[in-house]
């Protein structure tokens, strides 16, 4: 890639984000995207969100069906 796309960048970093694997400076500067950039914000909501509603699910027993629409769902890393 030529040019330096922020929301790429956000969109990778965001799993790592999530799970809290990012240096101090890392997750800063995600921060700061985030809080400025309207598309990354509701993508992090969505996947913090989800990751909740996933963890709750996973307490209770889950439709494999719904664990599969679940799966799709997710932005694909790479
Ligand atoms: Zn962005």
């Amino acid at each position: 890639m030529a040019t330096f796309d922020p929301c790429a960048w956000c969109e990778e970093i965001l799993q790592p984000y999530l799970d809290r694997h990012l240096t101090e400076r890392e997750r800063a500067e995600a921060q700061s995207h985030i809080d400025q950039c309207g598309y990354c914000a509701k993508r992090y909501r969505f996947e913090s969100g989800l990751r909740q509603f996933v963890r709750q699910a996973a307490i209770e027993e889950m439709d494999p069906a719904l664990k599969e629409r679940l799966a799709a769902l997710r932005t694909p890393l790479l």
